[in-house]
């Protein structure tokens, strides 16, 4: 995972800070999420131990089991407790069924998107890379991979074709690719800001040649790069280009930035070419600092980029991985405790070195041992704590 160390910039833990009750609200929702989320709670309970952080973990229900209880995906008191906490570390949500629900009441579009929408969660932040002793399940050549890659997609998570007014007749249908300057402006800001604490690069993404949007999203990223961040080195792709160029030469790339459309087309590229999904964490969050909060209480979602899986849940088989690495850019981003979040990175990584694989990443290998969800929790845990 590219380093977020000491992000924000401007939030430095302090003696204070370091014993300030972390409020946590825990939504594991459906599928594999209950089962990888008791392994993010059991790494929890070791970080605190060691780093002796104090954490409130309210826990309520999402998705589909939400719908089951109350009717709805995100009830009123699943909101409330997330309002109430600092963070919110979500599992997955969906299955086969809620299928047949209207779309808007269906779990992931009946829970995740309110939540972005009622804490402004306009940033999408999602790490890439292949891990040194997993090279072998990235689809990309060794020769392309090289050393290894790590680079982090910055996707605006609430404007863009998404949002902007949707018409559909009888002859035509349009959808409203919009942005207003504030949204370039907030979300360029967070790529820079990552820039600054990574390799000092961002590439923007947009289709300049074409489209009047990325004409206007590309002038406001140049701007607030002139102005407030001149020593990032900063450049431009245009969309179709990207997506050719991650795949010949992904360790050039440090922050990618992109609009909401363009960034959930690289952002799924980016985990795919990092090998399994249950290798991959993501965060959404709703400032940088404070200059970017107007009223708004800060606010991240922290989930893995894959689904609930129900083809696995229920044996015990899910990667955890995922999930606990959400805890890490939790730690890091909404509670500036960057040396736990390492904490965590190193023992996954000493758990992968000793040959520790569930299913999703076990090739048979000389040295794999293929384990369970919780064997793969316990020993992250216990790799923590040595
Ligand atoms: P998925 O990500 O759940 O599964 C795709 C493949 O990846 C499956 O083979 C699955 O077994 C595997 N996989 C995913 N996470 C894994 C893990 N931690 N360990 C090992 N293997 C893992 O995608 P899908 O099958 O398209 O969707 C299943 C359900 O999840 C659907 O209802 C979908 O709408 C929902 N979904 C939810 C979210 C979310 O909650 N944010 C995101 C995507 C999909």
């Amino acid at each position: 995972m590219p380093s977020l160390k000491n992000y924000p910039p401007s939030h430095k833990a302090t003696a204070d800070s370091a014993k300030k009750l972390r409020k946590i609200a825990i939504l594991a929702g459906d599928g594999i999420g209950p089962e990888v989320m008791t392994e993010a709670k059991k790494v929890l309970a070791a970080v605190s131990e060691k780093f002796k952080i104090e954490f409130e973990l309210k826990e309520s229900l999402v998705g589909g089991a939400a719908i089951d209880s109350f009717g709805e995906a995100l009830p009123a008191e699943t909101l409330k407790i997330c309002e109430e906490s600092d963070a919110i570390l979500f599992g997955s949500v969906g299955g086969e069924k809620w299928n047949s629900l209207p779309p808007e009441k269906r779990p992931e579009v009946g829970a995740l998107l309110p939540l972005r929408k009622h804490f402004d969660l306009f940033a999408n932040i999602r790490p890439a890379g292949v891990l040194p002793m997993l090279k072998n399940s990235s689809p990309l050549k060794p020769s392309i991979i090289g050393d290894g890659f790590a680079f982090t997609v910055v996707r605006e998570l609430t404007g863009d074709v998404y949002f902007g007014e949707k018409k559909s007749e009888k002859d035509f249908a349009s959808d409203l690719m919009i942005y207003h300057r504030n949204e370039v402006q907030r979300i360029a800001r967070v790529a820079f800001e990552l820039a600054r604490n990574s390799r000092q690069k961002v590439t923007n993404v947009d289709k300049a040649n074409v489209l009047a949007t990325s004409q206007f999203w590309r002038s406001i990223v140049e701007e607030i790069h002139e102005k407030e961040f001149p020593e990032i080195e900063l450049d431009h792709l245009y969309i179709d280009n990207a997506t050719m160029q991650i795949l010949v030469r992904p360790n050039d790339f440090d922050i990618v930035l992109a609009g909401n459309l363009f960034g959930d087309i690289l952002s799924d590229e980016a985990a795919q070419i990092s090998g399994s999904i249950g290798l991959q964490a993501s965060a959404s969050i709703n400032g940088i600092n404070s200059r970017d909060i107007s009223g708004i209480k800060r606010m991240g979602l922290f989930e893995p980029m894959g689904g609930s899986a129900p083809n696995i849940a229920g044996k015990g088989i899910a990667n955890p991985i995922a999930q606990i690495r959400c805890v890490g850019m939790m730690l890091e981003m909404s509670f500036e405790e960057g040396d736990a979040t390492s904490a965590i990175e190193n023992a996954i990584l000493k758990t992968l070195e000793n040959g520790l694989r569930t299913a999703d990443i076990f090739t048979g290998s000389a040295g794999e041992q293929k384990v369970s969800t919780a064997e793969m929790g316990d020993s992250i845990v216990k790799n923590i704590l040595a």
